[in-house]
């Protein structure tokens, strides 16, 4: 059965151009999604499809669940898995999309370009022996991280919708089939250069490189040399992204090659989740047995995983190999230093700091260092960090350590111009004061998925999304999890 396209009258607001579909053949196979049994709508995302210019009436019911199901095609979509390789736990692969379909890029109406895929939509001549599909449980869970992802304002991908199949898959056990609709502003990963690097013609690889630069890098064709300028323009967003991950607890849990985009939106939400007490070598992962995707190992990881990409481009680099791996090597060297000083004042702000001091990095560290010891709650710790003074609610703020150290950061927070209150305010910009807490987020799936229930994850959702406000209603998804959900693990979930 293959989906039929919506004619062109209906107001659905979709506005299709299909630019990926006309790069070189080997970066893509045309396909359709497989249409599904009774697709149904599970949620829908009015705010982001009213802010990227699409009709939320129309979509938000039955006409929607047909296009989210991959039953209805867009008009002027033209889908297609995209190919891409990529290193999985440090091994490289041929991956591709095996049960993804990008339906083509909408423009909103400012011009701004959307990848829309559907994740779970069938299978793709990348399958290799997957079913193509996803189960319900995982696509909700992608939907509520990364919408709780940008409403803290850390790039992401974003979630239109999820729609029921009414179709089993098989897992485990069977369970309920879904699709997730994914909104990004492209898909253009690391292992997408890799796999242009490895499978492809020199001038395939150009073309792949001439297109993420003018859709993501345009002012980067300037430099002398824009290959290396889009190396060191990945580079950048990567740093700044990882350093926001760090500054709120969050992991990643698969950072493989094919899971990092070049456009420095998070993607690929697994088995990722946000730390509750501080433990730099917290992994959630239940197949990182290694903890090579531990918190701490996320910075070196990104840097790995850029020297993979700076590897890809070599030949584009320059026509003298030694000058090529020179200049890679230069720029890969200097990530380090780029993600420590996104890191710095990520957390400077986060302590209520305008200005520089040397001895910062050490202040920092030695509250971490109390955090780790104490097994303090990482959000709870940071957010209350202002009221620690007067409020000792906290058994870690009652500490004699704590106190020492909470007498030097007052004497820090004296030694700038700026007020308490201006401090007070940077911090509470910088310190969320709600997260999708692993216990909340699975006690919402749960539901979901046993009972058909959806309102715990849409009363989660309403809490997730104006996560730096103190809302007195939203007190319980405040509270760091009862001792006994430990320690928590997620699975791969797919
Ligand atoms: P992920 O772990 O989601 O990053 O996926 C890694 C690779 O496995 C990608 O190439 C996916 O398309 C593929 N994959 C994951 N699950 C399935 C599935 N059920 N059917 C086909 N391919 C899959
Ligand atoms: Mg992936």
């Amino acid at each position: 059965m293959q989906p039929h396209t919506a004619s062109q009258s209906t107001t659905t607001g979709w506005n299709f151009d299909n630019s990926y579909a006309r790069l070189p053949q080997p970066f893509y196979s045309i396909q359709n999604p497989t249409p599904v049994k009774t697709p149904g709508m599970a949620i829908f995302n009015r705010a982001f499809a009213q802010s990227i210019g699409l009709d939320t009436d129309t979509l938000a019911g039955p006409e929607g669940a047909l296009f989210f199901g991959g039953n209805q095609l867009p008009p002027g979509a033209a889908p297609i898995a995209q190919a891409y390789a990529g290193h999985q736990f440090g091994h490289f692969t041929m991956l591709g999309d095996g049960r993804a379909i990008l339906l083509g890029e909408h423009l909103a109406p400012d011009g701004t370009r959307f990848d829309i895929q559907l994740k779970g939509s069938g299978q793709t001549p990348f399958s290799r022996r997957g079913d193509g599909r996803a189960a319900l449980g995982p696509m909700l869970r992608e939907y509520i991280i990364s919408e709780a992802m940008a409403a803290l304002g850390i790039p992401t991908t974003r979630s239109l919708a999820v729609v029921t199949t009414g179709e089993p898959v098989f897992r485990d056990t069977p369970l309920p089939g879904a699709i997730l609709t994914r909104v990004a502003s492209s898909h253009i990963r690391v292992g997408t250069f890799e796999f242009a690097a490895n499978f492809s013609k020199p001038e395939e690889l150009r073309a792949l490189a001439d297109y993420t630069l003018a859709r993501h890098y345009p002012e980067a064709r300037q430099a002398d040399n824009p290959y290396l300028e889009l190396l060191r323009s990945v580079m950048t967003r990567q740093a700044s992204l990882v350093a926001k991950w760090q500054c709120v607890g969050f992991i990643h849990g698969v950072m493989n090659t094919d899971n990092m985009a070049l456009s420095g939106e998070t993607i690929d939400y697994g088995p990722c989740a946000f730390m509750d007490h501080y433990d730099p070598a917290t992994v959630f992962s239940s197949i990182d047995r290694q903890g090579r995707y531990a918190y701490s190992n996320q910075p070196p990881i990104a840097q790995w995983n850029l020297a993979r990409f700076a590897e890809a481009l070599l030949p584009l680099l320059d026509p003298d190999p030694e000058t090529a791996i020179h200049l890679a090597q230069e720029a890969i060297s200097e990530f380090p230093a780029l993600f420590q000083g996104y890191w710095l004042s990520g957390m400077r702000a986060k302590l209520g700091l305008f200005n520089e001091e040397a001895e910062d990095i050490t202040l920092i560290q030695d509250l971490l260092t109390l955090m780790h010891q104490q097994q303090a709650d990482f959000t709870r710790t940071f957010r209350r960090l202002l009221s620690s003074g007067t409020l000792a609610q906290e058994p870690f703020f009652a500490d004699a350590a704590f106190t020492d150290w909470h007498a030097q950061w007052q004497a820090r927070l004296n030694r700038q111009p700026e007020s308490f209150h201006e401090s007070e305010a940077f911090m509470r910009a910088h310190n969320p004061s709600v997260i999708p807490r692993n216990y909340r987020v699975e006690e919402a799936l749960e539901a979901a998925v046993t009972q058909g229930n959806l309102k715990v994850m849409e009363m989660l959702l309403e809490a997730l999304k104006d996560p730096y406000a103190d809302i007195p209603a939203h007190e319980e998804y405040r509270l760091p999890p009862p001792p006994s959900e430990y320690p928590y693990q997620t699975f791969c979930g797919t």
